[in-house]
C-alpha cells in the first residue's frame, strides 16, 4: 500500500527524530510505516515511541547526542531546538536537517519578524503596531478597542490575548508586559481559523492538508483554551481553491522572501490562517509541524515521508507528490485530570492494551507525557507531565469519511481507555478526557472513564 519511493541509499538509512510529544511520535509511525531499509532514533524520545524506535536521552547536549548517531538525515520536531540553532548545528557538521536554521526559524520565534516578512513580501496579514515600552502600548491598546496584544516571542502558545474592548486591551498589555519585552497590537479579524503546513526546501514549497485544531477544553466549546486538544484533516471548509491561493498569495511569496533575504526557509512553514471576505490573512507562522495537526495529517498520508523530508533537506523538493488517504482524519487528545492549569501526575491509564490490538493504518495511539510504571509483571503508562505539554498525555488519531468533518468519526467500535482517579471539575464536568471535535462537529462528551463509542 505504501510505495517506498526511496531508492537513494541501498544502505541501511538511519533518521534521528527530535522530540518527545505525540507529534514526534506520529513522525517515527509515519516513517516506520513508510517501509524500506530504516533506522529510526527519537532524541529523547517517549514511552510510546520507545516501543517502535530506539530512543536516547539528549545527553551532553540535543545536538551531541544527534551528532553521535552519525545520522542520514535529522526531522525536528518542536520549535525551540530549531529558535535555539539545533538546524545550524547539524549545517555545520554537514548532517541533512528537516527544519530550518535559526534564522529562518524567526518566522515562528519572533511575530515582529514575522510581521516584517509579510509585509515585505505583500502576504495578507492583519495591521500591527509594535512597542518596546508598555506607557505607549497600553494607550495604543486602549485607543484600538477591540484588538489582539502578542508578546513578541516564543510564549508556548500563552502570549496571545484576545482583547474585546479598549480596557481590556490594556489590561492584556499589563498581562504579558515584562522588562526587555517588546508587544505587538494587532488588528482583531473574525472568521474560522484553519492551519496550512508546507514543505519547503528554501525555494519551493509543497502544501500539506489543511488542518484546524481545537483548542477549547471541555465539550460543546466550553472550557479553557488549551495547546489543542484535537485537529481534523481536512476541514469540510478548506478547499482545493483555499490551498492554491494559500501556496500564491502566502506560502511562496514568504518562502521567496526569506531566501532573498539569505535565509532559506527548509522544513515545515505552518500558516495559521484566518478566512476572511478578503480571502486568508496570515495570523502566525510557525517553524515546524502543528502538534496536534500533524497527529491527523500524518495519520492520511499514503506515501513514504522519508523522500520528501530528504527532498527538503537536500533542496530538491520540486515535483515531489505526497499521497494522501481521501477520508478525513480526526485526532482526539487526551488529558490528564486538571489539564491545563494544573495537571495532576501519575494516574494510571486503562485499557491502551485492547487499543493496541486495534491500532493500524486507520488508527494510532500516540504518546506524550506518558510515564511507565511496573504494575504486577507488566508496564503500563501513567500520564506524567512532560516539560512544556504539561498533563496532554496522548492523542488517538483516526481516519472518517470525508463530509461532514468529524460527524462520520465517532462510527468505529467501542474504545475503551480510561485514566484511574480521573474526576470531574467543580461544575461537574469530566476533565480527564476531552472531545476534539471543533465547532462544526457534532458535540460529543468524553467521560472520565472514557468509555464513549467513537
Ligand atoms: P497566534 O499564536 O498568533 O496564532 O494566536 C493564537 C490565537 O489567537 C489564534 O489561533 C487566534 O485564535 C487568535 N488570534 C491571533 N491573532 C488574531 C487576530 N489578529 N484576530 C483575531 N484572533 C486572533
Amino acid at each position: 500500500m505504501f510505495g517506498t519511493g526511496y531508492e537513494m541509499h541501498s544502505r541501511m538509512t538511519k533518521v534521528v527524530v527530535i522530540g518527545s510529544g505525540a507529534r514526534e511520535h506520529a513522525l517515527v509511525r509515519a516513517l516506520r510505516r513508510g517501509g524500506g531499509a530504516r533506522e529510526i532514533v527519537a532524541i529523547p524520545g517517549n514511552p510510546g515511541i520507545a516501543r517502535e524506535a530506539r530512543c536516547v536521552p539528549a545527553q551532553p547536549s540535543l545536538s551531541d547526542a544527534a551528532l553521535a548517531e552519525s545520522p542520514d538525515l535529522v526531522v525536528v520536531g518542536p520549535e525551540a531546538p530549531l529558535a535555539e540553532g539545533f538546524a545550524d548545528r547539524m549545517a555545520q557538521r554537514g548532517v541533512p536537517c528537516f527544519g530550518p536554521l535559526q534564522a529562518a526559524a524567526r518566522i515562528e520565534s519572533s511575530k515582529a519578524f514575522a510581521k516584517e516578512i509579510m509585509l515585505a513580501a505583500g502576504v495578507p496579514t492583519p495591521r500591527a503596531a509594535i512597542f518596546e515600552e508598555a506607557a505607549a502600548a497600553r494607550e495604543h491598546a486602549r485607543s484600538e478597542g477591540a484588538c489582539v496584544v502578542k508578546l513578541d516571542g516564543l510564549a508556548a502558545g500563552k502570549g496571545v490575548i484576545v482583547a474585546d474592548d479598549g480596557a481590556a486591551a490594556a489590561a492584556a498589555v499589563d498581562e504579558l508586559w515584562k522588562p526587555g519585552a517588546r508587544l505587538l497590537i494587532e488588528e482583531r479579524l473574525r472568521g474560522r481559523e484553519v492551519s496550512i503546513i508546507a514543505l519547503c526546501d528554501g525555494e519551493n514549497v509543497v502544501p500539506l492538508p489543511p488542518a484546524r485544531d481545537h483548542k477549547r477544553l471541555l465539550d460543546g466549546d466550553r472550557g479553557p483554551n488549551t495547546g489543542g486538544m484535537g485537529a481534523v484533516c481536512p476541514p469540510a471548509d478548506a478547499t482545493q481553491e483555499l490551498i492554491d491561493l494559500t501556496v500564491r498569495t502566502i506560502l511562496e511569496p514568504t518562502a521567496r522572501e526569506l531566501a532573498r533575504r539569505g535565509t532559506p526557509f527548509v522544513g515545515a512553514l505552518y500558516a495559521g490562517l484566518m478566512l476572511t471576505a478578503q480571502g486568508p490573512q496570515v495570523l502566525e507562522f510557525n517553524c515546524r509541524l502543528g502538534d496536534p495537526e500533524a497527529q491527523a495529517i500524518l495519520l492520511r498520508l499514503r506515501s513514504d515521508p522519508l523522500p520528501l523530508f530528504f527532498a527538503a533537506a537536500q533542496r530538491r523538493l520540486a515535483g515531489q507528490k505526497p499521497v494522501w488517504d481521501s477520508r478525513t482524519a480526526v485526532a482526539v487528545v487526551l488529558a490528564a485530570h486538571g489539564y491545563p492549569g494544573a495537571p495532576r501526575a501519575m494516574d494510571e491509564i486503562h485499557g491502551l492494551e485492547a487499543l493496541a490490538a486495534e491500532e493500524g493504518d486507520d488508527l494510532w495511539v500516540l504518546h506524550a507525557g506518558t510515564k511507565p510504571v511496573a504494575v504486577a509483571s507488566s508496564p503500563s503508562p501513567r500520564s506524567a507531565p512532560a516539560p512544556g505539554r504539561r498533563g496532554r498525555a496522548r492523542t488517538v488519531p483516526r481516519p472518517a469519511s470525508r463530509s461532514p468533518e468529524c460527524r462520520a468519526a465517532p462510527t468505529s467500535p467501542r474504545r475503551r481507555c480510561n485514566w484511574r482517579g480521573a474526576g470531574k471539575d467543580p461544575e461537574g464536568n469530566s476533565t480527564a478526557c476531552c472531545s476534539a471535535s471543533s465547532r462544526a462537529c457534532s458535540s460529543r462528551r468524553w467521560e472520565a472513564s472514557f468509555s464513549s463509542t467513537w
